[in-house]
């Protein structure tokens, strides 16, 4: 909301405007680099985030470097003096779109919106891009392959635009003494679920020396890191952590329990009961509780995938 010390159309108190990024409508009313539309489906994870802040900031070095009018942008909290703004829009987890405020035909979002998509108005027939492949486009310039200006962008921004984790497989030799040699890189586990990512490498330890939060780039974990970014509280519910699970829920005032089942013909709890009547839910061991920022609860099911340990 404006107000006289706020005199931007973006929100002042959104967690994004930390990272200079702009959350406003489709149409804002300032000549912002780039925003987040507030009316998203979907809030950007932390990667998204400061995927967005690097695309502004890579705007802002081009065109202005580190010249006097760039000292001028950088002291208002938002990056702006651009000819036109670019407007992302999250539908899901993996599904952004994105809009020039100065485009007045054709479709409204690229991608369209997901109910047209495979439709008669969905000419480009894209389906759901990621935020890196809508950024990818913005730079492209028609062509289907980004810019190499934005490609260098990219390659030395790690900290925004995370090159895929390297794999190596173990490797067995046969030394000079004739013994078998097993050479193998350090692997990083999920710090959620404990699945083997792939090669460790310097993504995995912060600047204090502490190991980095990966779970968005597991398949099992990802769903949680999104529901946490929509302001979601999530637990595993396990053998291990009922107990811990219900303490915790009693102190939110929710009522839950165990849930028994018949296992083999013993009765036997298999999962926590959370809540009552109509809006009860039942998370069983291995599955996901999550609570909604409304105070509903949904159940995020275990994947379908083996453990790798
Ligand atoms: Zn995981």
């Amino acid at each position: 909301m404006k107000t006289a010390d706020w005199p931007y159309d973006a929100d002042q108190h959104d967690p994004l405007t930390q990272l200079r990024i702009p959350v406003t409508g489709t149409h804002p009313g300032f000549t912002y680099t780039a925003c987040f539309d507030r009316d998203s489906e979907a809030r950007p994870n932390d990667a998204e985030a400061q995927q967005i802040a690097s695309f502004i900031e890579e705007y802002q070095e081009h065109y202005f470097g580190n010249g006097s009018w760039r000292r001028v942008q950088q002291a208002k909290p938002f990056d702006m003096d651009c000819y036109t703004t670019t407007v992302f829009h999250k539908w899901a987890p993996n599904d952004w779109s994105y809009r020039c405020v100065t485009w007045q035909y054709g479709p409204f979002w690229v991608p369209v919106f997901p109910r047209q998509r495979g439709g008669e108005y969905d000419e480009q027939q894209l389906g759901a891009l990621t935020l890196v492949q809508v950024m990818d486009r913005i730079h492209a310039h028609g062509g289907d392959q980004p810019s190499t200006r934005w490609a260098a962008w990219k390659t030395s921004h790690p900290e925004a635009f995370r090159p895929p984790r390297t794999n190596t497989p173990d490797r067995q030799t046969i030394n000079d003494e004739g013994r078998a040699v097993t050479t193998l890189r350090i692997k990083r586990a999920c710090n959620g679920c404990g699945l083997y990512l792939g090669d460790a490498d310097n993504r995995d330890v912060d600047e204090h020396g502490n190991l980095t939060d990966v779970r968005a780039e597991c398949a099992i974990c990802a769903p949680l890191v999104e529901f946490e970014a929509q302001g979601c509280a999530t637990w595993q519910v396990t053998p291990r952590s009922i107990s811990q699970v219900g303490d915790e829920l009693d102190r939110l005032g929710v009522y839950a329990k165990g849930y028994w089942e018949d296992v083999d013909g013993k009765l036997a709890v298999t999962g926590l009961r959370v809540g009552t009547g109509a809006t009860r839910v039942v998370a069983k061991y291995g599955d996901w509780l999550v609570r909604h920022p409304d105070g509903q609860f949904a159940v995020h099911p275990a994947p379908a995938v083996a453990s790798s340990v």
